[in-house]
């Protein structure tokens, strides 16, 4: 199962929000887009999508 991550911290945001989502891809950006549309004011749409697809990372690079 390859699982992704998604953290916040990646998004410049005024509230300083430090949210790390990590699953699969799908579920990862269903609720990506729903934090960033709930949370961050984001207009739900392919532009977001397309910019949280892009921000995936693998969870592996995120364990130190
Ligand atoms: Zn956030």
């Amino acid at each position: 199962m390859a699982r992704k991550m998604l953290d916040c911290r990646e998004f410049p945001s005024e509230s300083g929000c430090t949210l790390t989502l990590i699953g699969e891809e799908a579920e990862v950006l269903r609720a990506g887009m729903a934090h960033a549309v709930d949370v961050h004011g984001h207009a739900d749409g392919e532009e977001l999508r397309a910019g949280l697809r892009a921000a995936l990372r693998e969870p592996a690079e995120a364990a130190t």
